[in-house]
């Protein structure tokens, strides 16, 4: 059966994610369809959508002048899945503590822009993630962290101390770029691993 997988592709890295959503899909014996949205119209009928880091303050902005915010609400409202990653990760959230991004809060935390030190402003660490056997290569790139939790989102892994993967229902959100290397594992869970199982 093929999935409809949405990015979105206002900015940030589409084609890596499709991608990984493509191996993702592969691994369970499935076909990804992937639409690349620029403008309202697409994400209603799309089975997954996946929102790409990039810079929060032009997503956002982007994502309201062409109306594709209210529909990623919705979308995340039906219960379908959704992962957002890095600059994703923070135009998701509730709240971002920066009046330049209009957050769509569907993620229920609240998150620190660029918290993880200018020396460090971009590093690779294996994580451990619940969920996933071995550790996971995560690329962290000016990576926000999240500083508060909403009581029903499971933290899936922490650096230093801080979350970085998280999960609120059928959203997934990481500080990281798991669209980087080859390793699909982040997509699969967040897109078609059951929630809870070992992906
Ligand atoms: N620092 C960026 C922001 O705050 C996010 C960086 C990224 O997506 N790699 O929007």
């Amino acid at each position: 059966m093929t999935v409809k997988a949405g990015v979105v592709a206002v900015q940030g890295d589409v084609s890596e994610h499709a991608d990984a959503i493509r191996r993702a899909a592969a691994n369970h014996g499935r076909e990804a369809e992937v639409v690349e949205i620029r403008e309202a119209g697409a994400v209603p009928s799309c089975d997954l959508l996946l929102l790409p880091g990039g810079e929060s303050t032009a997503i956002s902005r982007l994502l309201s002048r062409e109306g594709i915010d209210e529909e990623i609400r919705a979308f995340a409202e039906s219960g379908k899945p959704v992962l957002a990653t890095c600059a994703g990760l923070i135009v998701a959230s509730r709240d971002a503590k920066d009046d330049r991004v209009e957050t769509l809060d569907v993620l229920d935390v609240s998150v620190d822009r660029n918290a993880f030190g200018r020396q460090k402003d971009s590093f690779e660490a294996p994580l451990d993630v619940t969920g996933l056997d071995e550790p996971f290569p995560a690329v962290f790139i000016r990576a926000p962290a999240i500083d508060a939790v909403g009581d029903d989102v499971a933290v899936l892994a922490e650096w230093d101390d801080r979350p970085v993967a998280v999960r609120d229902g059928n959203v997934v959100g990481t500080s990281f770029h798991p669209e980087l290397t080859a390793d699909s594992r982040i997509h699969d869970l967040a897109f078609f691993a059951e929630p809870g199982a070992s992906a």
